[in-house]
């Protein structure tokens, strides 16, 4: 999204859902404050929390500017933070303090007493350009910045920073032994979840999906595209579920053996699960959830695609 001129940032403003985008051009702020960077976005992608906003299913505050996924260059900084002047980076999705306990002891700043999540709040707040539907945004003190290698293309740096930055953290645990995974959904999400089981040694990643059209992607993430009822029972060692629907996780359960881990990433924002604990408790399983993202500047797990020309050696 180009801008007017380098005092203006244009922006895409979501009004509410079932209205329509509407493109505007505001002020870049020409005096930042200690800790703040501009950066020019060179390719933001969607989310699927955007789409359930834009579907009126997450309720977010009018106007603002979607987005949270994004990379671009640091064309603005604030004296305290020059040296990223002129650098391609991604940044974590949200703005912490760094003081509480959700940010020190817990290492969860996305819980941040304080959090600020970029692209979910009004135009209004702080300096409205918070959102990657936008030719500019403008990041806060209190954000992690990652600086992203030349070979890592625009298209697989976008998404860093939310759906692959989830899957890290979903697949930090991972029962011993783990051979046999099962993932639920073959969205982006199921996808990049796929490549890092791989990369972490899983044998068989077993990716399911109801639509071929998405499942015809998981062979390129190292997995093996199924549906769920050709899946036998008590295959898994581990069963990830990303479908964002609750209907799955009983069937997960079936598939996972006794003492594995099942983790449900998606579907607690919009749907609710009435399975049994009993069948966990059976299995002596464990059960873990993840609501959001870690931080990819935290992370030392390799890149999900390192067979991937751009991608090969990346750390993130
Ligand atoms: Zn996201
Ligand atoms: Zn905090």
């Amino acid at each position: 999204m180009n801008p007017v001129n380098a005092s203006h940032a244009r922006v895409a403003i979501f009004d509410g859902p079932g209205r329509p985008f509407r493109l505007a051009d505001l002020e870049i702020p020409s005096r930042l404050d200690p800790g703040e960077l501009v950066v020019e976005l060179s390719l933001a992608t969607i989310c699927g929390s955007d789409l359930h906003t834009h579907a009126g299913t997450r309720r977010e505050p009018t106007p603002c500017v979607l987005g949270h996924e994004g990379v671009g260059t640091v064309v603005a900084a604030a004296a305290d933070r020059t040296t990223w002047l002129g650098k391609r980076v991604t940044w974590s999705s949200t703005d912490s303090c760094g003081r509480c306990p959700a940010c020190t002891t817990w290492r969860l700043p996305q819980k941040c007493a304080r959090v600020f999540k970029y692209g979910h709040v009004s135009l209004n707040e702080a300096r409205g350009l918070h959102g990657s539907y936008a030719s500019h945004l403008v990041i806060r003190g209190g954000t992690h910045l990652v600086e992203v290698p030349d070979h890592v293309p625009d298209a697989v740096a976008a998404s860093l920073n939310c759906s692959l930055a989830t899957m890290a953290n979903v697949t930090e645990r991972l029962p011993d032994p783990c051979a046999v995974a099962v993932v639920q959904g073959a969205g982006l999400l199921g996808l990049h979840g796929c490549g890092l089981l791989r990369a972490a040694g899983v044998g068989r990643v077993i990716v399911v999906d109801p639509d071929e059209g998405r499942l015809a992607r998981v062979a390129e993430f190292g997995g093996e595209p199924a549906r769920s009822h050709e899946v036998p029972d008590r295959a898994a060692d581990v069963v990830i579920e990303v479908a964002g629907a609750a209907a799955v996780v009983p069937e997960g359960l079936r598939m996972l053996r006794p003492g594995g881990i099942t983790c449900s990433s998606a579907w607690c924002i919009h749907d609710r699960c009435s399975t049994s604990p009993a069948r966990r408790s059976s299995a002596a399983a464990s059960a873990c959830g993840v609501f959001t993202t870690t931080h990819p500047a935290t992370s030392t797990r390799r890149c999900p695609l390192p067979d991937t020309p751009h991608c090969r050696g990346a750390r993130w």
